[in-house]
This record gives structure tokens, sequence and C-alpha cells, in this order.
């Protein structure tokens, strides 16, 4: 993509449910090799917003593009284009290895070849080496390399979460926007979620946060967004938001 043009952009965003403004009027803009975080309050609204970002809801006003291009009015072109949304359950398939898993996502890209998998051909095996080997430095940066062969199922409820990032990162998006990733995880696992963030910047991904975990967000994000009752009270680098007096009254002053 050309310098300067954001992975993912939402102008006038607008998303009413009957008399509630969920989204109401939100600009948003996510550079590509940013990690980039949205809080707010419960029911502000940020969801809501990424589901207008992803075309999951239909918005009342608006317009959405993907490195520049308008994004197409459905969620599964939406993520044709590279924007990957990893939701707040996970869905697993519990009864496979966790490598299984993560090869899952691999067999997602566009790339992949179903000729290549089912001709046991020596393209496939070195196709299959060489996915086995990005899966399992996947899971090692997840924190998760020693569990590559246990089963899913047997996975504690934070390493189920890491997981589902894994297998997302496996499809190889341009965009990956989490959910309230950080819920329930242990201090090591918010490392390796952490640890796994950065390297996604590193690779020039957009990572979205939408997260509660206010402290987790200040550490990792380059930029955040922070909205109140649909609408952004806030934006800017950590330091900004932090000293930001509408920001200290919409977490404090209620
Ligand atoms: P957040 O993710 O910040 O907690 P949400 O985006 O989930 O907030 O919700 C914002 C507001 O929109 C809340 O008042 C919520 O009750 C309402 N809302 C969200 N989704 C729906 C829906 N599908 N139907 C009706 N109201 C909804
Ligand atoms: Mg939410």
């Amino acid at each position: 993509a050309a310098p300067g043009v954001p992975a993912l952009e939402g102008v006038g965003l607008v998303k009413h449910f009957g008399g509630v403004h969920a989204v109401d009027g939100v600009d948003i803009k996510i550079m590509p090799g940013t990690v980039h975080g949205i809080i707010g309050p419960n029911g502000s609204g940020k969801s809501t917003l990424v589901s207008c970002l992803t075309r999951y809801h239909r918005v009342d006003a608006g317009t959405v593009t993907i490195f520049g291009e308008e994004a197409a009015h459905a969620p599964h072109r939406v993520a044709e284009a590279g924007v990957t949304r990893v939701f707040q359950v996970p869905h697993l398939f519990e009864r496979v290895s966790v490598l299984d898993n993560v090869l899952t996502g691999m067999r997602m890209r566009e790339s992949y070849t179903w000729i290549g998998a089912t001709v046991r051909s020596p393209g496939y095996r070195r196709q299959d080496r060489a996915e086995r080997a990005e899966a399992r430095e996947l899971l090692a940066f997840a924190g998760l390399a020693s569990r590559a062969d246990w089963l899913a199922s047997s996975l504690s409820h934070g390493q189920k979460r890491l997981l589902e990032v894994v297998r997302a990162v496996a499809t190889r998006p341009k965009v990956l926007i989490l959910d309230e990733p950080a819920t329930g995880l242990t201090s090591s696992e918010l490392d390796a979620l952490a640890r796994l963030c950065r390297v996604l910047r590193e690779r020039g991904l957009a990572v979205v946060l939408i997260e509660h975990n206010v402290d987790f967000v200040m550490g990792l994000c380059d930029e955040i967004t922070v909205v109140e009752s649909g609408k952004v009270i806030e934006r800017g680098d950590p330091e900004r938001v932090q000293s930001s007096p509408a920001v200290l009254e919409a977490y404090l002053g209620r």
C-alpha cells in the first residue's frame, strides 16, 4: 500500500439500535504497523464500532475504507480484503491438537492450494513442513510451544484465547482485530499476548485491541481511540490519553 494510507478507516460512522446511539459519528484511522487500542466504558460502543468497520452491521451513515478502497458490504468480503476479527468467545476445534488448530487457520489462506494438499506430492510435503514450522513459531510467540501436540480441549481458558489469536494470525490478515483478548488471562499469558502483538506490528500488521484492561493497552498501543456513548472523546498516544481530562471524567466521573 502507498505510504500514509490507513489499513482501515471509518469516517462519520453512525449505528443506532432503536433509540440507542451505539455509534454516533465516529472517525477512526488505523495505520499499518501499529497497535491501536479502542477503549471506553462498558456499553460505550466499542464492539459495535468494530462491527461497523467489518461490515458485520449495516451502518446508518458513514464510510469504511480498507487500504484506501471502499469496503464491500459483506463481512466475508472484508475478511478477504485482509481484515480479521477475533471474537470474545473462542471457537476452536477442541478434539484436535493445538498445532492442527493453527494449521487449519493457514489452510484458510487464499494462496493455499487444495490440489497440492490432496495430491501427496513433494511440493505438498515441502509446503506442509514449512507450515508446521511457521505454526510452531507462532505458538512459541504465544507461549504455547510446549502445548503444540496437546488437544486444544486440554488448554486453560487463557491459553484457548491465545490459540484463537494464533489461528487468526495464521490466516495472514493485514488487520487483526481482537475484542477484549486480555479478559481472564494470567499475567504470563498477558505477556505472551503482548509479545505476539509486537511481533505482528513488526511484520507490518495493524493490530486493533478493544480492551477493558487499561494498563495492558497503555503499555502496548501506539495509538488509542477512547469512546464514550458512541462518540470519540480522545485520541492519541498513551501519554496524551492518560493525561486527558475527558478520559479521566469518563472513567472516574461515574
Ligand atoms: P461495548 O463493546 O463498548 O461494551 P457495545 O458496542 O456492545 O459496547 O454496545 C453499545 C450500545 O449498543 C449498548 O447500549 C448496547 O446495549 C447496544 N447494543 C449493542 N448491540 C446491540 C444490538 N445488536 N441490538 C440492540 N442494542 C445493541
Ligand atoms: Mg464489547
